[in-house]
């Protein structure tokens, strides 16, 4: 890997995350000849598109009775931009996902951090496991910008003097924060899509709520976009049985 310099060295700020489907072989038929392959072994593959409303049926079951092995037969990957808060989260995510992100020991990192934009509620009230977000005052807003910016300009800055005076990279990140950018590529199945997204992101339709922090939410929601358009039948029986992964 090669060292790409940075062209422009004064930081810049963002409240959003990238989230793009770079690459995917995912389809509802992948979880139909893998299902069907119990029941009439090769000739599973010669009875896709036959008869929708039984498809449809048979992906509704499986979703159900949580038999989950048919949904691990495709692939989806995403080109992922956000905090590195959100990639520490999203790291714990161990079963079906495979992850390569940038270095900060091969390039210099960009200076290129997170401020909550005016929409991110800032309050937290309750108790942890029930928490409750409201929205800030504009005072507490205005805090935020104004500490965040400050904080991210003063450690870019130490940054960029150690590797001046000749420091390793690899050393000098110590100083970044977790509110800087990082990029990755994230490939998963269906099925563990599914888990991730019971558990990252909050829906009316949930089963069982989950109360994820709103930034890995909003990657989640992205994500949860594109495999819907991807596998629609798939999508919709998540739904329907409670957003539970089989
Ligand atoms: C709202 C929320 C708050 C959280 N807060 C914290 C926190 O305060 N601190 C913290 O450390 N983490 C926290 N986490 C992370 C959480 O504990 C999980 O690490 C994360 O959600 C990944 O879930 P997972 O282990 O089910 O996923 P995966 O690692 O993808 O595993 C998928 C499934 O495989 C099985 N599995 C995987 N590994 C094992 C194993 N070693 N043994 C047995 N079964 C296994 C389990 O059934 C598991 O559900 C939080 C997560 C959420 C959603």
């Amino acid at each position: 890997m090669t060292d790409t310099p940075a062209d422009d060295l004064k930081p810049g700020f963002r409240s959003d995350v990238t989230v793009e489907l770079v690459k995917h072989t995912a389809s509802d038929a992948d979880v139909l000849f893998a299902a069907r392959v119990s029941t009439i072994g090769e000739q599973s593959l010669d009875e896709l598109g036959k008869d929708p409303e039984r498809s449809k049926g048979l992906i509704n079951y499986l979703m159900r009775d949580r038999h989950g092995s048919p949904f691990e037969h495709n692939s989806m990957t995403f080109f992922v931009s956000a905090p590195i808060f959100v990639f520490r989260e999203f790291m714990r995510h161990r079963v079906g996902w495979s992850y390569n992100e940038e270095s900060g020991r091969y390039r210099e990192l960009q200076p290129v951090f997170y401020v909550p934009d005016a929409d991110r509620k800032l309050v937290q009230e309750g108790r942890p496991g029930k928490y409750r977000f409201v929205e800030g005052t504009p005072d507490q807003q205005q805090l935020v910008g104004r500490a965040m910016e400050e904080s991210y300009r003063q450690s870019y800055e130490a940054y960029q003097e150690m590797l001046a005076a000749g420091v390793a990279r690899e050393v000098a990140r110590a100083v970044l924060p977790v509110g800087l950018y990082s990029s990755m590529y994230a490939t998963c199945n269906a099925r563990s899509l599914m888990h991730f997204l019971g558990l990252r992101t909050q829906h009316e339709l949930a089963k069982v709520p989950s109360f994820p922090q709103r930034e890995i939410e909003m990657v989640g929601e992205k994500m949860e976009a594109e495999w819907a358009r991807l596998m629609p039948l798939t999508y919709a029986a998540f739904n329907a049985n409670g957003r539970v992964a089989p």
